[in-house]
């Protein structure tokens, strides 16, 4: 990681020109590959970012970064940068878009004592930046309104933020998406979000079970009334929140629909249709 280097001229280092995306991987598979390539080439698509690899090149690469580092559980990550003009121009269509991939230890918004007692979260004034100057269903490193939050919610004694849209509705928080559990319904903020993989994955676990679960608008005070809340990221799962600004989640602990679907979310890590083992990727560099 020390070795890895970016050009100061990279337009995604000076105007934050650049997507990404997270994948993680569990115990030697990663957890729905598929989808977070998909999100990736989405990303660069809407940007007008190319790059000289196609899609299996590409997971190939972060297989090979997970098999390199030596970790079985890791947070990979695949950047693309505008990148920087050889003749300093400032038209973005001379930039040459670049790639960087790492593979670090598996990391989780939620330590291990906030996943037994659940997240203490604080609802931040900052308005997230609206889907009209920047489209969240890119995968962007706009994060200053989220870092806002972040330190808005540590100054009033929380662990995270949650961050509103420009209608005052709840939308996301630094690296997760949303749920509200009421009366067995489950509801996940639809304006202002990054559509998250693990937000997927709570969609397809409760059709699975059968049990309702949509994206629309939730207000600061109907999440407050909720019988659950948690978080959904790759970097950690389903995470459960007790805990908004001074209100209590139902009983203050961890609810059954909670604790259903991380369960659930956690087993599917084995599964075929969910998984993938990075042995199968990583065959190029096991060759002699
Ligand atoms: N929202 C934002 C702003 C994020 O950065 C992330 C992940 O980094 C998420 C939501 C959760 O997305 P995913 O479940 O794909 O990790």
């Amino acid at each position: 990681m020390s070795e890895a280097k970016v050009s100061v001229l990279d337009w995604g280092f000076l105007h934050s020109d650049v997507t990404y995306d997270t994948v993680h991987v569990w115990d030697g598979r990663f957890f729905r590959l598929n989808l977070h390539l998909d999100r990736f080439s989405q990303s660069m698509q809407r940007l007008r970012m190319k790059l000289p690899y196609d899609r299996t090149e590409i997971a190939t690469i972060l297989a090979n970064c997970v098999f390199l580092s030596g970790h079985t559980s890791a947070y990979v990550d695949m950047i693309c940068t505008r990148g920087a003009s050889p003749t300093f121009s400032r038209d973005p269509r001379d930039a040459e878009n670049r790639f960087i991939a790492f593979a670090l230890p598996f990391g989780s918004v939620a330590n291990k004592e906030q996943l037994e007692r659940g997240l203490h979260i604080a609802i931040s004034d900052t308005v997230r930046i609206p889907p009209t100057s920047v489209d969240p269903k890119i995968k962007n490193c706009h994060w200053l309104d989220l870092v806002q939050g972040l330190f808005e919610a540590y100054d009033y004694g929380a662990e995270t933020a949650l961050i509103v849209d420009t209608n005052g509705n709840i939308a996301e928080g630094p690296g997760f998406n949303v749920f509200a559990v009421k009366d067995g319904r489950l509801r996940t903020p639809a304006n202002a979000v990054l559509p998250g993989i693990t937000r997927q994955s709570v969609f397809d676990l409760c059709s699975e079970l059968g049990m309702s679960a949509v994206a629309g608008d939730i207000g600061p005070s109907e999440i407050k009334a909720a019988d659950e809340v948690f978080i959904t990221s790759t970097a950690g799962g389903i995470m459960p929140v007790t805990k908004i600004d001074a209100a209590t989640m139902g009983d203050g602990k961890v609810g059954a629909v909670t604790r259903r679907l991380m369960s659930l979310y956690w087993k599917k890590h084995t599964d075929p249709e969910w998984s993938s083992p990075v042995s199968e990727l990583a065959s190029l560099i096991n060759k002699p």
